[in-house]
């Protein structure tokens, strides 16, 4: 919080953020938008195929949003997890659902590979530098379009501006 901000004065969102430049057109990661959620892929792809689901609604608590609407993205999550694991064949995902940093309900889903020396532990525990893996974006392209041919399969109100 800055020096001259008074206390208790609401944070800006760094998730709400991200929603206006979805919303705008202006977020070439987004996979698809779904009723209650925006799934994107992730920037850093050590692990191949880790994407952030988004809820609609800025909620800080996930038991703060009425509970239909809860289930509801809950269901999302679960097609996002699956589309994830037909694409990338995971030993195991990981679903993070922190929010300490960003207050917003968000999921991070993770796709754990076998050659992964680190795989017994959390995905926090490999250093961020290590973390940070840039996809040549083609091959980013080809991921999105993979996971948003599962996504649809799944959940077909997904959807996604024409390209
Ligand atoms: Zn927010």
């Amino acid at each position: 919080m800055a020096p001259d901000e008074p206390a208790g004065a609401p944070r800006p969102c760094g998730i709400c953020a991200m929603i206006d430049r979805i919303r705008a057109g202006n977020f070439p990661d987004l996979v698809a938008e779904l009723p209650r959620s925006w799934l994107i892929l992730g920037d850093a792809q050590f692990y191949r195929g880790y994407c952030v689901l988004f809820a609609k609604r800025h909620v800080t608590e996930l038991h703060l949003m009425p509970r239909g609407e809860a289930h509801e993205l809950l269901d999302e999550l679960l097609a996002a997890g699956r589309a994830i694991a037909n694409v990338v064949n995971p030993l195991k995902l990981n679903y993070e659902c922190l929010g300490n940093q960003e207050p917003h309900v968000h999921w991070h889903v993770f796709p754990r590979a076998v050659a992964d020396a680190l795989r017994l532990q959390p995905i926090w525990v490999r250093p961020e530098n290590e973390r940070k893996v840039s996809l040549e974006d083609s091959e980013r392209r080809a991921l999105i379009a993979g996971l948003r041919i599962e996504v649809r399969r799944l959940l077909p109100a997904a959807h996604w501006p024409a390209a």
